[in-house]
């Protein structure tokens, strides 16, 4: 099998679905305010210089948790549809031909995000790509436990939350990874473009745009993605 690792926020769309999600909370006044404000301080702070980026998805994951504590997951799932119906005509328009592509090419798309897997469903069921993993927040009896199972914003969180959604231990062996593509902007996708035959490093932050040079990556952005796909994928 030869996956297609597609990252979302910044990626396919400008922003952050899970930073949108947590706003909207906010303005429905659901959730602690005081994490929800802290979040985006840390998130500052990191593009500021003053923490890390790990010191940051570490934080701002405590924090995310401690913000829905209690909340129902029908409740957030509700949010999370209504934030996507007013982002979904912020996609960039390579997205939709580029899962085409992609499968043309036999290749699966895997579409692997840190924000919350409630919001990460609504963009792949859009695009119909059944693959696809966020961040998992705890729950019990239907609401949210204030504990977070899965960030793929962790150090190499994207590979395990890769591992959990194909259901084996390791991706060799599983995947052709040589025959397999990625596709992020972060650094948290590192872990994955680390791997993969054909990684592209796509309008990266400047940590990335480094370590993709001095990798060799493939750097490319919404202009000329799908001419640069078309010419790398076999
Ligand atoms: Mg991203």
């Amino acid at each position: 099998m030869r996956i297609a690792v597609l990252d979302i926020d910044g990626t396919m769309i400008p922003g952050s679905l899970g930073l949108g999600l947590l706003d909207r909370l906010r303005s429905w006044g659901l959730g602690a305010p005081e994490h929800i404000d802290a979040i985006f301080a840390e998130i500052r702070r990191q593009r500021g210089g003053v923490i890390s980026y790990n010191d940051m998805v570490a934080e701002t994951t405590r924090r995310f948790a401690a913000a829905i504590r209690g909340i129902p997951t029908s409740t957030v799932a509700e949010v999370a549809a209504e934030v996507w119906s007013g982002r979904r005509g912020a996609l960039f328009p390579f997205v939709r031909p580029m899962v085409e592509m992609i499968r043309a090419r036999g290749l699966r798309p895997v579409i692997v995000s840190s924000s919350p897997r409630e919001i990460v469903r609504c963009l792949a069921a859009e695009l119909g790509v059944g693959d696809a993993a966020g961040s998992i927040f705890g729950v019990e009896d239907g609401v949210y436990t204030g504990t977070c199972e899965l960030m793929p914003g962790r150090p190499q969180g994207k590979m395990a939350a890769l591992r959990r959604l194909l259901g084996v231990d390791a991706l060799a062996g599983a995947v052709d990874l040589a025959g397999s593509m990625a596709l992020g902007n972060a650094l948290s996708d590192a872990c994955v473009l680390e791997v993969v035959g054909t990684p592209i490093a796509f309008e990266p932050v400047p940590e990335l745009r480094a370590l993709a040079i001095s990798r060799g990556w493939m750097i490319s952005d919404r202009a000329r993605l799908l001419d640069d796909l078309d010419d790398v994928l076999a």
